[in-house]
């Protein structure tokens, strides 16, 4: 291919290399690859041509900004690593930012372009989810450069036609039997190029920014409820419409209560007698405590339901409820008298009263006569 080469890469030089570093790189190969020190070498020639051409632009502040945004490396580089400026925005990004349904990562064009959709990930408590909540969360995200309104020409300047291509964006070349049509690398298929980038911007257009936004959430989300805030994501580019934001909620589990829609599952243990005798107990709500009555002879699994205690419908319909599941724990240490009065109650016991033993070796009797 006759495509140009990165200039960082040709320099050996990290995209956020201070010029001092750019310089000293370009010094290093130009002394090693200098013609006079390799007579005759034609492969050494060209590499210093090449290490010339990389430091006129990298050497030079604002040609450099410039190839940051438009670069000059031919087409086969996305769109997407043109942008320097994603370094300077860190971790932040790369932890709760996805580009979401493109945009950032979308094809350049030349007209106005939909600034990208955000994704934000908010987790929040489960009374938070329950109750609802209003949650500030700060973007940092592209908004349009206010020096330049976002054309990323400096004021009073402007985007000229680019040379490289007559303004088509496309650019020829011949190999061997072929010509070639490929995506002009000076102006990155724009067909204008910026003289004079934008001081404040650096000639992307657009600037970093936090933004402190209050997110009001309803009652009643669950994990992986998405929240759209229209208009909220990124600055278009070239006069084009924002992007959204989507806040798409995780909700912390609770340590008592689980979630089947909307109502609320709670595991409560019992006693054994007191699953005998029927009692009457107080259970956890999301809104203080509530008395459970356990009739007697309730067995494990039953499920007991408080109507209305479990979770607001997200809709509005109502509210669910919460369903009690009895576990009943069987007694592992028993003290002397204990043990007395349960003997003694074996005694009593005979076989009556356990409807489910007694169907239980009646099918096993019924099996082998
Ligand atoms: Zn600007
Ligand atoms: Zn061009």
């Amino acid at each position: 291919m006759n495509e140009k080469r990165d200039y960082y890469e040709i320099l050996g030089a990290a995209r956020d290399a201070s010029p001092e570093e750019i310089k000293k790189a370009y010094r290093k190969l130009a002394h090693q690859h200098h013609p006079d020190k390799n007579p005759g070498d034609h492969s050494a020639e060209e590499r210093f041509k090449e290490i010339s051409e990389a430091y006129e632009v990298l050497g030079n502040p604002e040609k450099r900004q410039a190839y940051d945004r438009f670069g000059a490396a031919g087409a086969g580089r996305g769109f997407e690593d043109f942008g320097g400026f994603e370094s300077g925005f860190g971790n932040i990004f790369d932890d709760i930012f996805e580009g979401f349904f493109g945009g950032r990562t979308g094809r350049p064009t030349r007209g106005a372009q939909r600034g990208a959709d955000l994704r934000y990930n908010l987790g929040i408590r489960f009374e938070e989810a329950a109750n609802g909540v209003e949650k500030e969360i700060v973007i940092p995200r592209m908004e349009t450069c206010q020096a330049c309104r976002g054309s990323g020409a400096k004021p009073g300047s402007q985007a000229v036609v680019c040379r490289a291509c007559r303004g088509t964006g496309q650019v020829r070349f011949s190999q061997g039997f072929l010509t070639v049509s490929q995506t002009c690398g000076q102006c990155r298929g724009q067909g204008r190029v910026l003289e004079h980038p934008c001081p404040s911007c650096r000639g992307l257009g657009q600037v970093k920014a936090e933004r402190t936004l209050t997110v009001k959430i309803p009652a009643g989300v669950e994990t992986g409820t998405r929240l759209k805030l229209a208009g909220e994501g990124e600055s278009g580019v070239r006069g084009g419409p924002p992007g959204d934001l989507y806040v798409v909620i995780t909700v912390q589990e609770h340590p008592i209560f689980a979630r089947h829609g909307d109502d609320l599952y709670c595991e409560v243990p019992i006693s054994f007698t007191q699953a005998a005798l029927g009692a009457q107990i107080e259970i956890p709500t999301l809104s203080g405590r509530a008395v459970l009555k356990i009739p007697p002879g309730s067995q494990t699994g039953t499920e007991l339901r408080i109507k209305g205690k479990g979770l607001p419908n997200v809709r509005g319909y109502g509210r669910g409820d919460l369903a009690a599941r009895i576990f009943v724990e069987v007694p592992t240490h028993l003290t002397a008298k204990q043990r007395d009065l349960l003997e003694e109650y074996a005694r009593q016991e005979n076989g009556a009263g356990s409807p489910l033993v007694q169907g239980f070796w009646e099918k096993v009797k019924a099996l082998f006569d």
